[in-house]
């Protein structure tokens, strides 16, 4: 029988072939730095990034490798916040700022461009536009009702495909038509926070890998920051962990934060008319679902990237890759016989409120919790925190300061989600069964 993995089948993140996370020097830390950034992912190292460029080295400290975390592992799919443009915002927000949250948003995927650009990062970035294909019928008139303001939000085309018209976009017959968002693009996730991280040290940051922040104490009107490597006062500190919070030294954040793991798949190479018949523009790929499946062609074009939530409790990329290959050749059944030559786990952050959130608590700034959805929204929010930081912020974020809720003896640890995820998941097959 063939094997579901290839002989060298590996448990690391596909991308880490081409920009494995590096270690970091064994250096001492400075005795005094002007902020201190903990987290190294696309968060601290923009935010590190817009204080150099505005004179301020910023210290920035990873527990593991600079780049480690989701920022590193994810799927590459870039779009200006198209998840918060969804949800009854008026009603909580108020209309006006309701509407320059998500525009907002949408403006994180112009940011990101030019920063690209801007710093010459070598990363695969692409404007290929998104796929959402439509779970049911019913999704796919709520996708109708919202083109028209889904456009004007993200300042591209938003078009409606019936159902019979999804092969135009897609190798599958497992949707019920679906939109094509041109207002988004697709990278490499660990070239681009590498060359983030050397445009950050270009402007002066210094970066430390391999650095645990354990606590954090107040002295004076500055900081102490506590790590095995030794200790450092900062003026200013940025909590940058994201998902990855929980056991770290800001509590008061992991408390209002839910580690979710997300999971991806690669496959090995498939021959290119195959890949043509599959994603016949190249571009990335989502669904309707509650649980959803998200997946594109790699940067070459040469195979298939496939991420989803295998599993609401914690497991390894072993378990998971069978999993997500059932879901992968649900979507593509003509992959039934490709083998997997990679699969990985990353955390995202889920908050309460779904919004992700900048602010401040005992004097400790933050920015966190994108839902999953933050190549372009980390990058832009690191930078948001840094300007506020710094005093130079031209105008208030709307993301800025919004109440961060938590629920009552929530420690960061989030025991409820396999009973959660799995409602969502049977309401995704009730929904598909009614339709
Ligand atoms: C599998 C997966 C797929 C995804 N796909 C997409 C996608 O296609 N598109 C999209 O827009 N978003 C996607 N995301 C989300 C996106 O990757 C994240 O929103 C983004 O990378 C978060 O960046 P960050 O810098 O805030 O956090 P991270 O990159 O997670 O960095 C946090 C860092 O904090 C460090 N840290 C934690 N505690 C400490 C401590 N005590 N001391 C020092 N350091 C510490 C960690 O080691 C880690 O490196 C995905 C995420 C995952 C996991």
């Amino acid at each position: 029988m063939r094997t579901l993995y290839t002989d060298d089948f590996r448990t690391t993140p596909w991308w880490w072939e081409a920009a494995r996370p590096a270690p970091g020097a064994a250096e001492p830390l400075p005795a005094e730095t002007e902020v201190a950034i903990i987290g190294g992912g696309y968060t601290g190292l923009s935010a590190a990034l817009t204080m150099g460029r505005m004179g301020t080295s910023a210290l920035v400290l990873d527990a593991e490798a600079i780049g480690f975390g989701a920022s590193s592992r994810n799927g590459g799919m870039v779009s200006g916040g198209l998840k918060i443009a969804g949800q009854g915002l008026s009603r909580r927000l108020g209309e006006e700022h309701a509407d320059r949250l998500v525009r907002e948003a949408a403006g994180s995927l112009a940011f990101i461009e030019e920063l690209i650009a801007r710093e010459a990062i070598d990363c695969a970035y692409a404007r290929t536009g998104r796929f959402v294909g439509a779970w049911t019928r019913r999704h796919l008139v709520g996708m109708e009702n919202r083109a028209a303001w889904l456009a004007d939000i993200t300042g591209g085309a938003v078009r409606i495909l019936p159902p019979g018209r999804v092969h135009e976009e897609l190798g599958s017959d497992r949707y019920y038509g679906g939109m094509v968002v041109e207002a988004a693009g697709a990278l490499h996730p660990a070239r681009y926070v590498r060359g983030l991280a050397e445009a950050a040290a270009r402007a002066g940051a210094c970066l430390r890998g391999g650095v645990r922040v354990m606590r954090i104490a107040r002295e004076g009107d500055a900081f102490r920051i506590f790590t095995p490597r030794g200790n450092v006062r900062a003026r200013a500190v940025l909590s940058a962990t994201n998902g990855y919070s929980l056991g770290g030294p800001n509590e008061w954040l992991a408390r209002r934060l839910i580690p979710v793991g997300s999971y991806i798949i690669a496959t090995e190479e498939l021959p290119p008319e195959t890949m043509k018949r599959l994603f016949p523009n190249g571009r990335m790929v989502s669904d309707s679902r509650r649980v959803l499946n998200y997946f594109r062609p790699c940067p070459e074009g040469r195979r298939v990237l496939w991420g989803g939530r295998a599993s609401f409790a914690p497991t390894s990329p072993e378990a998971a890759a069978p999993v997500l290959h059932r879901m992968m050749t649900d979507v593509f059944p003509e992959l039934q016989d490709t083998r997997i030559t990679h699969s990985w786990t990353g955390n995202v952050a889920f908050t309460f409120d779904f919004l992700p959130h900048i602010g401040v608590e005992d004097g400790v700034h933050y920015a966190a919790g994108c839902q999953g959805s933050g190549v372009a929204m980390q990058t832009w929010l690191g930078h948001q925190v840094a300007l506020k930081i710094l005093g130079r912020a031209n105008r208030k974020s709307a993301f800025d300061g919004l109440e961060f809720p938590t629920m009552r003896f929530y420690s960061g640890n989030p025991w409820f989600l396999p009973v959660v995820g799995e409602w969502y998941r049977l309401r995704d097959r009730f929904d598909r069964m009614a339709a």
